[in-house]
């Protein structure tokens, strides 16, 4: 059983190394409500995550959320003191510190981090963006969660765009998307005609930032891994953090 879960942790994480460009030591950016969980199903986060990995981790925080969970007081001091022994990384909000989720999304737009969360807005939110892994506590058990439908729709589109369609490219093809789990269709031949004639689409790797429209849907073509920023957030300078009410709820409710 533990064995069958490794096993998946690490298809997963190739899947992000080999197409998100993801490395050892890999690095997992905590907040404090995965964290509280921790605490309440005792689970040893130092040594669980490498052990679960089988890969040196390097295990990170930042500022913003160490202060947020610190205004949350008494009731949270358990997962206050966890989550301040991690390496701490500059997140560029010394002046004017962020809401632990704010400040989480500014760390992604250009590293490379795992983040490990309880919170499921945070969660939504990040599977909207093209490679980036989360992971959460099942009660006792870390999940690295499976690359969502747009990262792997993302690494089938760049695919395409790399191969010039000549028959022993459309060959390779499928035998790299079968290796990364992509669905190859049985058609193929008329399957890659087809692409090929929507090529004029732009990668959505190589994209200009777009400004965030609010509630637009997420699809391919406008999605793309630059295009995280909230720049909306990042303009506005509050000295005090609002921290979120389904946050207070996240540490007062004790459900997971
Ligand atoms: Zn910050």
């Amino acid at each position: 059983m533990k064995i069958a879960r490794y096993k998946k942790a690490q298809k997963t994480l190739s899947f992000y190394r080999n197409n998100f460009g993801f490395r050892e030591p890999y690095q997992i950016l905590i907040d404090a409500t995965f964290c509280q969980t921790a605490l309440i199903f005792q689970i040893g986060i130092k040594d669980q995550l490498p052990k679960y990995f089988q890969a040196e981790t390097r295990l990170v925080t930042t500022q913003c959320i160490i202060l947020e969970a610190e205004s949350l007081g008494s009731k949270v001091q358990g997962a206050t003191n966890i989550v301040k022994q991690f390496l701490v990384h500059k997140c560029g909000h010394e002046k004017g510190p962020k809401s632990g989720i704010a400040c989480i999304k500014s760390m992604i737009k250009n590293n490379r981090y795992v983040i490990a969360t309880q919170d499921r807005e945070l969660q939504e939110y990040l599977r909207k963006k093209p490679g980036q892994p989360i992971m959460y506590l099942h009660k006792k058990t870390p999940v690295l969660e499976q690359p969502s439908e747009l990262s792997r729709k993302t690494v089938e589109f760049k695919l395409n765009e790399s191969f010039n369609f000549g028959t022993a490219d459309e060959k390779k093809l499928v035998a790299l998307k079968k290796s990364e789990g992509l669905p190859v269709a049985e058609d193929t031949k008329t399957d890659l005609k087809k692409k090929k004639k929507k090529k004029k689409q732009p990668n959505p790797l190589s994209c200009k930032k777009k400004k965030k429209k609010p509630n637009a849907g997420v699809t391919l073509k406008k999605s793309s891994i630059d295009n995280i920023q909230n720049k909306t957030i990042e303009k506005t300078k509050r000295k005090r953090v609002k921290i979120p009410s389904h946050i207070k709820e996240i540490f007062q409710s004790n459900k997971y």
